[in-house]
């Protein structure tokens, strides 16, 4: 089996580009975004999962199944996660315009990324109120031509740097009172605040807070749909994409985990053996979550949810750079930074599209209701 590991990678050309660890490193030094993402010969084919075909271009964006863009994550996470997280690209908000915008919307949404290098955010998270999504409390009030928001949005991913997103926000109490909004980051209502984080360095996560900006009713998603096909549909279709790449971010740190201890330590027969065994994890890990891609991308129904694929994997990642970290021989010199970036990377997977608790509580109840009410 760890045969088969080895195998997997070796001889594989990284899909990222050559320049792909120089940009990444560059980041982690708090280098400018767009000023260095500006500069990778790879960012504009990421982030364009859930783009609808007639908005792709084909030379550019090859990797459109979702079992190949789940192997491109692991890469990405091999080489450093903070490159997804900063990247350009439509990304989570695509799910959203494409399943809720109407021709327009869509249009003028998904046209920007064609002009141009741009970046999107999606902003749903508020201050105490994550896991919890449906208790959301942002307002849009109906003014006069459209509505004003009002209300916090935490951990925003590119909110700072971004031009275009989705915003959801509370049209009327309950859970069919949310409503997604297209919205421009940049409006001088929106204060926007950079997110001090330990990990991923050069990922930038904004607070911000939403002093009654105007959004035109034009700019109101699914408006030609139900209510009940709004909020719920649209973010569970972007979790449910989503959930199997995160898995492969957190298996592409913990690869490189392992990469960069066989790099220091020559392994004495212990060491081998328990080697053999975390790349055994590793792997049927993977392979269950490329099959769940596989299916997914056939219309077949998925052999297990999302979330699970997601938090298994997460779950394995976590303990593969924990042990190696353990292992480490005390003689050797200090931790190698590599590790470390591991260690500290390979936290933030718990926390993106939804927790394990979450996730085991969606799946011991009756699993579709549960996983609409929470993330
Ligand atoms: C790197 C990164 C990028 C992110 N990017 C974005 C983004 O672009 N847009 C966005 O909107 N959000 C983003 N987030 C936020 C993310 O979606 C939230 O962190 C996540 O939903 C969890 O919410 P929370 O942090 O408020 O934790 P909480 O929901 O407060 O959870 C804290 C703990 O309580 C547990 N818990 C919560 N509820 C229950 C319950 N009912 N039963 C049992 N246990 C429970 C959880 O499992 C967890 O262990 C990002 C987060 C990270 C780390």
């Amino acid at each position: 089996m760890s045969q088969l590991y080895d195998d997997a990678f070796t001889g594989r050309s990284c899909l990222l580009g050559s320049d792909a660890q120089q940009v990444a490193d560059q980041l982690r030094n708090f280098g400018d975004t767009r000023q260095v993402l500006g500069q990778w010969s790879f960012a504009p084919a990421m982030n364009h999962l859930g783009v609808p075909p007639r908005y792709l271009d084909t030379a550019s964006h090859q990797v459109n199944s979702l079992a190949s863009r789940y192997e491109l994550y692991e890469q990405v996470g091999f080489v450093s996660p903070a490159l997804m997280f900063s990247a350009p690209g439509p990304s989570m908000s695509a799910y959203v315009v494409a399943g809720l915008g109407n021709e327009q919307q869509q249009d003028a949404f998904f046209g920007q990324f064609l002009e141009t290098l741009c970046w999107s955010c999606f902003a749903m998270t508020e201050p105490a109120r994550g896991s919890d999504a449906g208790a959301m409390q942002t307002t849009a009030t109906r003014v006069d031509g459209g509505y004003l928001i009002s209300g916090q949005k935490m951990f925003i991913g590119n909110g700072i740097v971004a031009e275009t997103g989705v915003l959801f926000a509370r049209t009327a109490p309950g859970q069919l009172g949310i409503n997604a909004f297209l919205f421009s980051p940049q409006n001088p209502a929106i204060t926007r605040q950079r997110l001090a984080l330990t990990g991923l360095e050069g990922t930038n996560l904004a607070h911000m807070q939403f002093n009654d900006m105007f959004i035109p009713t034009a700019d109101v998603l699914g408006l030609h749909l139900k209510p009940t096909q709004r909020f719920a549909r649209s973010a569970m279709a972007t979790f449910d994409a989503l959930r199997p790449c995160v898995g492969a971010l957190a298996l592409g740190v913990a690869r490189r985990a392992l990469h960069e201890w066989q790099a220091c330590v020559t392994p004495d027969p212990a060491q081998r053996q328990q080697l053999s065994r975390l790349k055994r994890r590793w792997h049927t890990a993977y392979h269950e979550a490329l099959t769940l891609c596989q299916q997914a991308d056939k219309q077949q129904a998925p052999a297990k949810s999302p979330g699970m694929v997601k938090t298994t994997s997460v779950m394995i990642a976590e303990e593969i750079v924990s042990q190696l970290i353990h292992a480490f021989p005390a003689d050797q010199g200090p931790l190698p930074t590599g590790l470390w970036q591991a260690f500290r990377d390979v936290k933030a997977f718990e926390y993106t599209e939804g927790t394990r608790q979450i996730h085991r509580l969606g799946q011991s109840f009756s699993p579709r209701l549960a996983s609409q009410e929470c993330r």
